[in-house]
Formats: structure tokens, sequence, C-alpha cells
């Protein structure tokens, strides 16, 4: 869990491995206290599985430049990837 030092926001980090690690970031609209006390429900899990949900949900919107950077990751990770294979993440059908 990050910190914006400028809005305050809060953003959850999460590298997706293997194939050359990438750091995937996504938005945490609720408190640090809510966010801990799910990782405590069940090892953070569901927030894995959130995490991979925000990245399939969302990646669209980013500009350009990142969205070429998620494709080469894409072909890096060789499909297995939150976007390509979501229920390998946990995920059903959007
Ligand atoms: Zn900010």
């Amino acid at each position: 869990m990050e910190r914006c030092s400028a809005c305050g926001a809060l953003w959850s980090a999460s590298l997706y491995e293997p194939y050359a690690a990438f750091e995937y970031v996504a938005r945490w609209e609720a408190s640090e206290a809510e966010w801990l006390e799910q990782h405590a429900a069940d090892d953070g899990r569901s927030l894995l599985r959130w995490h991979a949900a925000q990245v399939r949900d969302h990646w669209e919107a980013l500009p350009a430049p990142e969205r070429e950077r998620v494709d080469q990751h894409r072909r890096r990770s060789q499909g297995h990837h939150p976007i390509d294979s979501p229920a390998a993440f946990g995920l059903g059908e959007k």
C-alpha cells in the first residue's frame, strides 16, 4: 500500500510474476484500515483477486505509452496475465 504524497490517495501495488515481473498499481478507494482488515480475513487472497480485476478492467483507460508497456508484459508473460487468463487469477468472465 502506498500513499500519494501530493493528494493522499492510497494505491495498492502488486507484481505479476513470473516472466520479468512488472508492477501494476490500483487505486484503493477505502481506508487503510479496511485494506488491513480485508487482508487479515483471508491472507490477502481476495485482495489479489480484486487487484487482478482492476488490472483487467481498467488497463484500457491508461495513456497510450503505458498501454504499450502492458502489451509488452502480456507478450512476455505468454498469456499468463489477468487480461488474457482471468480464470487463472480467480476471475470469472467479464
Ligand atoms: Zn495524488
